[in-house]
């Protein structure tokens, strides 16, 4: 399986998307791959390009590639407002669970929200049932990633939690949740 990290470049999409391959990509000093001992520097693999979607238009960003010469594996570092698999970057997901679960909107009015910021949005209300179920179905490793920062909730309620991701903030937040869990919170 290829890996992947992310990473919190403390800049937007669209200033990651103007920079290209002059990010300032963090070097690595181990492999992170369970089992292999290789510690010297991880070398530069390339990059790859995909879409990450906002809601102020689409942009396609490059990714960057390491390589570990010891077990021969890849890594792939993600800026930490995108998720492997999703299209949309993570403050799509959230704005739109926020309205979901928090504010309680029909996916009709949630869907003419996001047309009304953005005309050519795709967006569909599976869409939105994927993105709640993902998130449903993480609610116990959410919870228990803020336990262990000693932010602790007597129940486990998904508004609750989505007010605590949106304050903590979110690039925070997938950053942090990939360190304890090693997955990303939509996995
Ligand atoms: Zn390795």
């Amino acid at each position: 399986m290829k890996m992947v990290l992310y990473h919190h470049f403390h800049i937007t999409v669209q200033e990651y998307y103007r920079r290209g391959k002059q990010n300032l990509f963090p070097l690595f000093f181990e492999c992170p791959h369970p089992g292999c001992l290789y510690h010297k520097k991880l070398r530069s693999h390339g990059y790859y390009q995909r879409n990450a979607l906002t809601i102020y238009g689409g942009f396609i960003i490059f990714i960057k590639r390491y390589y570990c010469p010891c077990c021969g594996r890849t890594i792939s570092l993600l800026p930490s407002f995108l998720a492997k698999r999703f299209q949309y970057t993570l403050s799509v997901i959230l704005f739109v669970l926020f309205r979901k679960v928090v504010s309680g909107l029909s996916s009709r009015l949630i869907i003419e929200r996001l047309k009304r910021l953005s005309g050519r949005f795709e967006f569909s209300t599976q869409h939105i049932r994927f993105y709640r179920r993902r998130f449903l179905a993480n609610l116990p490793l959410i919870t228990g990633f803020f336990s262990s920062k000693e932010i602790v909730f007597t129940q486990c309620n998904p508004a609750v939690l989505i007010r605590q991701i949106v304050c903590y903030p979110l690039p925070r937040f997938t950053e942090e949740y990939f360190s304890f869990n090693a997955c990303h919170f939509l996995e």
